[in-house]
């Protein structure tokens, strides 16, 4: 907590965040994230942030993100284990506080073909109305 080692892991981290995003980063999410653009937070701790998207497919519609900009699930690493698992517990935890008691849907669209648009990993979480199968 604060100490040496924390300080070499933010290191690494950012190092990594560089090396991956190149030119991609900073994102409109890592402007959320540092609040240089405005989002309607609805969740944040040390590892993720919750906002609702500006432009949701379903009655509820909120994205989850790691504060590390990682770009894509496709770049992911043993080292994301861990983040990956907080993201997911944390969308299911705010699922069942906005009231998604009868199911929702998680997305993560991953590059051209997944029709991803912002190159920040998150995890949409969508919910209120019936989904179909298959996706469109
Ligand atoms: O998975 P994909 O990259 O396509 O999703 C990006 C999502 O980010 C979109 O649903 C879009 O509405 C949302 N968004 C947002 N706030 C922004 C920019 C994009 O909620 N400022």
């Amino acid at each position: 907590l604060g100490g040496p080692d924390d300080e070499v892991s933010k290191a690494k981290q950012a190092d990594r965040a560089r090396r991956i995003c190149g030119t991609q980063s900073p994102t409109i999410f890592s402007k959320i994230i540092d609040r240089t653009i405005p989002a309607d937070i609805i969740y944040e701790d040390e590892k993720c942030l919750a906002f609702w998207d500006v432009n949701p497919q379903a009655p509820l519609h909120f994205l989850v993100i790691p504060k590390t900009p990682i770009p894509r699930i496709s770049y992911v690493t043993e080292d994301d284990t861990e983040l990956l698992g907080h993201l997911l517990v944390t969308a299911s935890q705010l699922a069942k506080k906005e009231g998604l008691d009868e199911g929702y849907r998680l997305v993560i669209n991953d590059g051209k073909l997944g029709a991803q648009s912002v190159y920040h990993l998150h995890i949409h979480v969508i919910g209120g109305r019936q989904m179909n199968w298959p996706p469109g």
